[in-house]
């Protein structure tokens, strides 16, 4: 492999088992900012002052990442062909946006780290320049998948591989923004149990969005652990519109193990809501949910 793939790869690989142990949002600060392993030293993965990064220990031309910050200050914009990133700012051959064109040039794999929140990213790799814009001075990104890099990576190609790496990135994208909306309203704490817990916890949604790119809300969300956001979805259990927990028939009326019990014990209890009242889950939305849960949970 030559040295560029192989230090694109040594950053994927070094990205995935960030993943697994802080989960799929990483802060800058302690983490990101350390680096990658590589050629026995450290290179950067990233450049939150520039956005577009290509690291000093790099031979080849293309971009090695890009991002995009919590406040999104470049109006970079997602759309059904793909995320449209903003050329920075000057003549569209400087340094960082030569590196960028030459990732589509080459059609090499970079990461795509995308603010969910004031100094976290979540990375999204591989992903792939797939047109350029001139005239509109933007590149258009799609990303593959969420997992590190086997054998050689090539962009989707056009049509229905295309079209669903768009959806895919476009979902994962929502999702990271409303993770990275909700869980801070909660102050990273289950709503149910208080687990505090950063890789357990999930933005869970009240009322599904039919639209993945539409607008996150946080009053449609509640932070939730793992095993309380399944038993969400399955109507396990059910949240009244007066944020009480209620436990389903069916779990109440079964006995099995300590687990079980401890599921049990949130029934009739309160869950725990943002301080700020546009923060909490939408009484009306709530009511929606709890109706299905009553006709289901019997
Ligand atoms: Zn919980």
């Amino acid at each position: 492999m030559e040295r560029d793939a192989e230090l694109r790869t040594a950053c994927f690989l070094e990205l995935a088992a960030l993943r697994a142990r802080f989960g799929p949002d990483l802060p800058y600060r302690g983490v990101l900012d350390r680096g990658f392993t590589f050629g026995g030293g450290r290179v950067p993965f990233l450049s939150p002052q520039k956005g577009i990064f290509r690291a000093a220990a790099q031979r080849g031309p293309a971009a090695l990442s890009v991002l995009t910050s919590a406040r999104s200050p470049y109006g970079d914009e997602e759309t059904d062909e793909g995320v449209w990133y903003a050329y920075r700012s000057g003549a569209v051959d400087i340094a960082d946006n030569r590196a960028l064109l030459r990732a589509y040039d080459l059609r090499v794999p970079l990461v795509y780290f995308f603010g969910t929140q004031a100094g976290w990213y979540r990375p999204l790799f591989p992903s792939f320049v797939v047109d350029r814009d001139d005239v509109l001075r933007r590149a258009l990104l799609v990303g593959v998948d969420g997992g590190p890099p086997l054998g050689d990576l090539e962009p989707p190609a056009e049509g229905v591989a295309r079209a669903y790496a768009v959806r895919d990135t476009r979902v994962r994208l929502h999702q990271a923004r409303f993770r990275g909306m909700v869980l801070p309203a909660y102050r990273g704490r289950c709503a149910v149990c208080r687990l505090h817990e950063a890789r357990l916890l999930d933005a869970a949604h009240i009322t599904a969005d039919r639209e993945a790119a539409g607008d996150a809300v946080v009053s449609n969300g509640i932070s939730l652990c793992s095993i309380h956001h399944r038993a969400f979805d399955e109507d396990l259990i059910g949240v009244s519109p007066d944020r009480q927990v209620h436990v389903s028939r069916r779990l109440l009326d079964d006995e099995d193990g300590p687990m079980l019990e401890l599921l049990k014990g949130f029934h009739r209890q309160a869950i725990e809501v943002p301080r700020a009242q546009r923060l909490r889950p939408d009484a009306e939305r709530l009511a929606r949910r709890f109706e299905r849960f009553l006709l289901v949970s019997g």
